[in-house]
């Protein structure tokens, strides 16, 4: 595959959701981070179930930080791993309240030194709250870019390093949900829809479903 191609999945794939947004719900930079901290292993819905609670508590990374772990725990217990999940959030709080006057940093090394701030979610703040053109992969951007040819890198920080070099920038912006929700909703993992797939000409797939 060639990068006009790509390019053209990506601009057909603009064409379905033309105004694409995170399904996580979020009012600001922190707590977007947040919400995508809490989103590891677990789906967006979860997710949403919990932050309005845990929000109201604690809307800023000082309100955050007030709070102990143990305090944190029961807003978040029905998402997997929610002992640990405690215990980044307000770490990495206290850390934003030391280190960064209680903003979100816009700065990729920054990010990922907070505890429980990966590559992936470092990403999706950079690109999500802060419009940088990067490219957080999921499983399901792992799974289409795979199965389309879009990238067939072996690892998801691969495919990401790949595409932020091969998709034009202005794409790289909001590439991220396109891709995402395709996989979410028409590339899906068990059966992907290919008779109403938008880009099944230019797929590369050899087991499409008709
Ligand atoms: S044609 Fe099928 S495999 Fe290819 S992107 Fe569309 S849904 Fe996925």
């Amino acid at each position: 595959m060639n990068d006009a191609i790509r390019n053209e999945i990506v601009r057909r794939l603009a064409a379905v959701r033309p105004s694409p947004k995170s399904e996580l719900n979020f009012n600001s930079p922190f707590e977007l981070l947040i919400a995508v901290m809490l989103s590891a292993q677990t789906t967006d819905q979860k997710v949403n179930a919990v932050t309005p609670a845990l929000f109201a508590k604690a809307p800023t990374p000082q309100a955050m930080a007030a709070l102990n772990p143990e305090d944190v725990e029961p807003f978040i217990k029905t998402l997997g791993l929610f002992r640990s999940k405690a215990k980044h959030v307000v770490e990495a709080s206290r850390i934003l309240c030391e280190k960064h006057n209680a903003l979100v940093p816009q700065d990729f090394q920054a990010l990922v030194s907070l505890p429980g701030v990966g590559e992936k979610t470092a990403k999706v703040v950079l690109n999500v709250a802060f419009g940088r053109p990067l490219m957080a992969v999921d499983t399901h951007i792992f799974r289409v870019s795979g199965r389309t040819g879009l990238s067939r890198a072996k690892t998801p920080a691969a495919v990401g390093a790949f595409l932020e070099k091969h998709l034009a920038s202005d794409l790289l912006i909001n590439a991220h949900h396109w891709i995402l929700l395709h996989g979410r909703y028409c590339c899906t993992a068990r059966k992907p829809q290919c008779a109403q797939c938008p880009i099944a000409d230019l797929c590369e797939y050899k087991e499409k479903t008709h």
